[in-house]
């Protein structure tokens, strides 16, 4: 397993907040604060363990959504906090189709930058590319063979001199020669220099002259937090598409290193967990936290409350903004929320001036269950048209609800208020556009 010891630390905090009786203060406390010891292990910043940690706490005290435990909603909490400190969305590198891919790895000496070029060739050969890689290190001795070595194997064309002095002509020549039988060429470069300076302009130079497609930097991941200055330093020479962070397996350090990374803003878009030619992944946050918990139903647990969370804001705004509100849309809402809150919360979006009325939200929440039962006793086209309820057809669904008229009445009452609020937005094209902008 990845990260092994962050993940059992990690794992082990959550198995011991569900094996509890009630998740209280207590509780919640010794939780928070093993998880960030297990993170400073892992030699997590301080401060992003601080600030995490404090939004777990702060999670703990909401009110949980019905059907979820507030352990369930801790471990939700501390599973989303976790994401965001890798960076929330996967990167999917696609290579285009129909021309020649040129990527240039930069990194320095040792960081795996060879290793992890032979590694992405086979990557995309396996996608269907035709992959070349191109030697472009003039002062390590041996990295020509070694490419050779590692790809020998799965007919990938390897360029190198073995006297070339300047890599920019070792680099175009290779280009030139892998063009026709490749559409995608990685030149690796070198790491090993007099100085920074002369390494950094170098790269700079590599990138003038090859112009690649993306450049991609290579880290070790043993270098824990350390890697963030040195992913800006390269980023600010020569502009990164993506790093790689490298030497994952067995890296006690790893959990700084890809924190450190996503904290620069650049995308980790693969890690490397051991030396061999396929031991490289595509980086994705999500598969990698639920892992390094640990804990079995994250999926199941994740995917109800992202349901509930869809339901609460995207789907809602977009059908009140699409004027489409009906009771359906009201009860499906209800049932996500169990109370009127969520309404409340897409107000806030709006400038003031649109309040809702204090009745339509008060005490709102003891009236869902009766008026879930009333909105089922409807048939469809009085949900979708409530204004044909006459009050014969109040009285049955009445009966049909187990309620009184006065309920149905009520609730009839609240929903046009509500609705009516909704077109006063609707007819607002920059409110669209606010709340559109918010989901
Ligand atoms: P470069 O100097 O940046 O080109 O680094 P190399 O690719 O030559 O790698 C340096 C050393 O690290 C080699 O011994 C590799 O076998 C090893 N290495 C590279 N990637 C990984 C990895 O993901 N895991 C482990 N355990 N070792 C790696
Ligand atoms: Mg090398």
């Amino acid at each position: 397993m990845v990260l092994d010891e962050l993940g059992r630390s990690l794992s082990s905090a959550i198995t011991k907040l569900l094996g509890r009786t009630v998740a209280d203060e207590a509780a919640i406390k010794e939780f928070v604060r093993e998880i960030q010891r297990a993170l400073l292990r892992g030699d997590v910043n301080v401060g992003l363990v601080l600030e995490m940690t404090e939004r777990i706490e702060k999670d703990a005290t909401k009110e949980i959504p019905p059907g979820v435990s507030r352990k369930d909603q801790v471990v939700y909490s501390a599973y989303n906090e976790l994401i965001r400190i890798l960076g929330e969305h996967p990167v999917e590198p696609r290579l285009e189709k129909g021309r020649t891919n040129i990527y240039m790895l930069v990194g320095i000496q040792g960081s795996g930058k060879t290793t992890t070029a032979a590694k992405l060739a086979l990557y995309y050969q396996r996608k269907g590319f035709r992959s070349g890689v191109v030697c472009a290190d003039t002062y390590r001795p041996g990295a020509y063979q070694q490419l050779l070595q590692l790809l020998e194997p799965y007919k990938i064309p390897v360029y190198g001199e073995q006297d070339g002095k300047d890599p920019v002509e070792i680099a175009l020549r290779g280009i030139a020669q892998l063009r026709d039988d490749c559409d995608f060429i990685l030149v690796d470069t070198a790491g090993r220099h007099k100085d920074e300076k002369a390494l950094v302009e170098e790269m700079e130079e590599l990138a003038k002259e090859v112009k690649p497609d993306r450049i991609v930097l290579t880290i070790d991941a043993t270098i824990g937090q350390q890697a963030k200055p040195q992913a800006q330093a390269f980023h600010e020479a020569v502009g990164l598409g993506y790093i790689i962070v490298a030497k994952l397996d067995g890296a006690a350090r790893g959990g700084g290193a890809l924190s450190a990374v996503a904290a620069t803003g650049t995308p980790i878009a693969f890690v490397c967990l051991g030396e061999k030619i396929d031991d490289l992944e595509h980086f994705n946050p999500t598969g990698f936290v639920s892992r390094l918990l640990g804990y079995g139903d994250l999926k199941g647990l994740v995917e109800r409350f992202s349901q509930m969370e869809i339901e609460l804001s995207k789907e809602k705004a977009k059908a009140l903004v699409s004027g489409r509100f009906t009771l359906d849309d009201m009860l499906e809402q209800l049932q996500a929320a169990g109370k009127m809150g969520p309404i409340d919360n897409l107000l806030k979006f709006f400038p003031g001036g649109h309040k809702i009325p204090e009745d339509a939200l008060k005490g709102a929440d003891q009236k869902v269950k009766k008026w879930k039962a009333i909105v089922q006793s409807m048939n469809r086209d009085e949900r979708e048209n409530p204004t044909i309820l006459d009050s014969q057809r109040i009285r049955r669904v009445a009966r049909g609800s187990g309620s009184s008229e006065r309920d149905v009445k009520d609730l009839l009452k609240q929903f046009n208020m509500a609705r009516s609020l909704m077109k006063k937005f609707r007819g607002s094209r920059e409110l669209r556009r606010r709340m559109l902008g918010k989901i």
